[in-house]
């Protein structure tokens, strides 16, 4: 809430990315439907009608919970991690959305799934999230959309975007799953770079695919807020940028200079680059 008070006074046109993991980590139980609504229902009124993506839990892998007792894994990051959590544990998936629905008005939401690596998985959410919407009675639609963090997500956001209503690409697990290199181990830190070639390729991939289905695409990871960026993703075809509150004003100074010629040249000469 606080964030969102500090995104909206700094000129944010929308939140681009809620992690509502925070409100499920460091505790003993998950919040329950009536706290989740009231938290989202005061994010939601702080961004006074702006629009609120809003992720389902991210959880696992990197951000465990004491009350999910996790099987032993021996690579949590290639385990059960965002989505794969939600339908292993579809109770708390089901009363997520239900919170969701609750708390923020359909015009402002849309509703975004982490870690998706097939059509399937969106499928099986929809499927919970028709569910959770005929329980409440509710006819409006609500939009649902896919990160994009895998390379296969990537690869197939053509087949994504034909049922997603919109794409997001997380840049910090896309750079991390792209590149084999784990984006918390120091050892590999100076290498580990958004803007290689191969995840720039990766990111016009999935603009590209959601284009033959007029999606639009967003990026929500580290690289939104990174200047050096902003022409490259703009030139790859990326229209929103979710970045940190402090940066907006900057980048928005930054992308009022630009004309799109320039960036798609930028792209492309940055597409052919050998690092
Ligand atoms: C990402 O992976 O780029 C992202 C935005 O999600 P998180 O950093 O929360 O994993
Ligand atoms: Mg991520």
């Amino acid at each position: 809430l606080q964030e969102a008070m500090v995104a909206v006074a700094a000129g944010a046109q929308g939140c681009g990315l809620l992690r509502t993991e925070f409100l499920f980590l460091n505790r003993q139980t998950p919040p329950s439907e009536v706290e989740q609504t009231e938290v989202y229902r005061a994010i939601a009124e702080a961004l006074r009608g702006r629009p609120l993506i809003i992720r389902t839990l991210d959880i696992g892998g990197d951000k465990p919970a004491a009350y999910l007792p996790f099987p032993a894994e021996e690579n949590p990051a290639l385990g059960l991690r965002g989505v794969r959590v939600s339908l292993w544990r579809t109770d708390i998936l089901a009363t997520q959305l239900r919170a969701i629905l609750r708390g923020v008005p359909s015009k402002q939401c849309r509703i975004m799934v982490p870690m998706i690596a097939s059509l399937s998985e969106l499928r099986q959410v929809r499927t919970i999230l028709d569910g959770v919407r005929a329980e409440l009675g509710r006819t409006d639609p609500i939009a649902l959309g896919v990160m994009v963090e895998t390379p296969a997500a990537a690869m197939t956001a053509d087949i994504l975007a034909a049922e997603a209503d919109f794409l997001s690409i997380g840049t910090n697990d896309l750079t991390q799953y792209c590149l084999a290199m784990d984006r918390g181990n120091a050892s590999v830190a100076a290498e580990f770079d958004a803007l290689h070639p191969a995840v720039l390729r990766l990111i016009a991939a999935t603009t590209e695919g959601a284009a033959r289905h007029s999606r639009p695409t967003g990026v929500c990871g580290g690289l939104a807020s990174d200047p050096i960026a902003t022409p490259i993703l703009i030139g790859l075809g990326v229209r929103s940028l979710s970045s940190t509150a402090n940066r907006i004003a900057d980048l928005k100074a930054l992308v009022a200079d630009m004309t799109l010629d320039h960036c798609q040249c930028l792209a492309r000469r940055a597409l052919a680059a050998s690092s």
